[in-house]
């Protein structure tokens, strides 16, 4: 093991899953804002430094433990591809697209396969924060279904559920992942935990649920909810405060303010689709299939029980070729596995993994889109942009969407 201190991570490299702050062993990394910080004794003991995901991802290596190969695909190494959706309406109501995650870990809880299960919820006391939680029943799943789209120290959390007996299941998106194989890999934390993947194209800091909630005219203490997919899928950010106020925006509002608020480690991430999870679950942006999910098997494990859920009756699913996937995920998948090269500058996390050649009007849609990132992250465009009456924002939230949808 390295003998390097906490300072020698570079934080710029950060993606805040939390791995430094669950493995300290004299606790003295806490959360800090959107960062982890040190505020006790750095005895140089070197775990924080070698099990941090955000400077390097050693994926050949992680493929190889988790599957026995490497992937030739922009899906990474899978068994199956489905879509899919709960069979339980209220479960499906309340999620992000197909319900998916709530009905496999429902499923797992029930038929006792897991004792535990690392979620995220949103803060019961302070409903505009998320929530790291250890779920031990089915009670209190329902509460943390739905995507939140903001930074998460997950895997803060994993000292917890360490040493504890039974088993657990994880939900994550691909850094966390990332954070947890390689815990796993330096034998920090045990093989036997069920992980479940998010799909990612990007996050977005706390902030820019702080500006929302300003914008719309709430005060953070009188929050009575926030949901980030909430109604008809693919559902959108509603606030509702303790006096009956409600707000409503459309998803897209995301696109709009991801080149503003994302972290800029997310854009040199190359994960898509949760590479190194047991099973990954997306949205399906198909035809006909509104509100399913996609679902890739990936582990035996992960085959498994997603095919015991279905033949279960807790979840509906059809299978699907690989094509469907890349062509439905085809601009995030350009995006992260060839337009990364142009976003990474003097930013280089390491990833051991070759990354594929662009033809040349690909290379003029990332080099417009990292542009428009450059510039969105300035302080002074910033400033301009969120000034604006928030009508404007959604107007421009709306054209975004076409300009994407144009395939940029
Ligand atoms: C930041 C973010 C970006 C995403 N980007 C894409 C994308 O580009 N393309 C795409 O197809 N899908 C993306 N997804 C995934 C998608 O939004 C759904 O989460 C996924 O389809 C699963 O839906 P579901 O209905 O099966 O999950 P649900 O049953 O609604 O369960 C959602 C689960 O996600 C967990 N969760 C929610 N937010 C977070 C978070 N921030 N960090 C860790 N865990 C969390 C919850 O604990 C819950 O268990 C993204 C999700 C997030 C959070």
């Amino acid at each position: 093991m390295s003998k390097h201190k906490f300072d020698d991570i570079n934080l710029n490299l950060c993606n805040f899953c939390g791995n430094c702050i669950a493995v300290c062993p004299t606790k003295a990394i806490e959360i800090g804002d959107e960062k982890p910080v040190l505020t006790g004794n750095c005895i140089s003991c070197g775990l924080c430094y070698d099990n941090c995901p955000g400077i390097e991802v050693p994926f050949r290596k992680l493929e190889n433990n988790i599957f026995g190969k490497n992937s030739t695909s922009d899906i990474g190494v899978y068994k199956n591809i489905f879509i899919s959706h709960s069979t339980d309406l209220n479960i499906r109501k309340n999620a992000a697209s197909g319900g998916v995650v709530t009905s496999l870990l429902t499923y797992l809880f029930e038929e006792k396969n897991i004792d535990r299960a690392v979620v995220v919820g949103m803060n019961k006391n302070s409903p505009s924060e998320p929530e790291i939680k250890i779920v031990k029943s089915l009670s209190e799943l329902s509460s943390t279904s739905q995507s939140k789209y903001t930074m998460i120290p997950l895997n803060s959390i994993l000292d917890k559920v360490k040493d504890a007996k039974g088993k657990t299941a994880i939900v994550g998106l691909p850094c966390h992942i990332h954070g947890i194989r390689k815990l796993q890999d330096s034998g920090w934390l045990r093989n036997d935990i069920i992980t479940i993947g998010l799909f990612c194209g990007f996050n977005v800091s706390h902030k820019a649920t702080e500006y929302l909630v300003k914008k719309l005219g709430f005060a953070k203490e009188d929050i009575k909810k926030i949901e980030y997919r909430a109604g008809k899928w693919p559902g959108g950010f509603r606030i509702e405060s303790k006096n009956g106020k409600k707000r409503y925006l459309p998803k897209e509002i995301y696109n709009f303010l991801m080149p503003m608020f994302v972290p800029k480690r997310c854009t040199v991430c190359p994960d898509l689709t949760g590479e190194l999870a047991d099973i990954s679950v997306g949205d399906a942006w198909i035809e006909g299939y509104k509100g399913w999910s996609s679902v890739i098997t990936r582990t035996e494990m992960g085959d498994k029980i997603f095919k015991s859920a279905v033949k279960n009756g807790y979840l509906k699913a059809e299978k699907i070729s690989k094509e469907i996937i890349l062509n439905t995920h085809s601009h995030l998948l350009r995006y992260k596995k060839r337009g990364i090269i142009i976003r990474m500058g003097n930013m280089k996390p390491l990833f051991d993994i070759t990354f594929k050649s662009m033809s040349r009007s690909e290379w003029l849609k990332e080099v417009l889109l990292f542009l428009v990132i450059k510039i969105s992250r300035s302080h002074l465009f910033r400033k301009i942009i969120l000034s604006l009456p928030i009508v404007f924002i959604i107007k421009m939230s709306t054209w975004s969407k076409r300009f994407l949808k144009k395939g940029v």
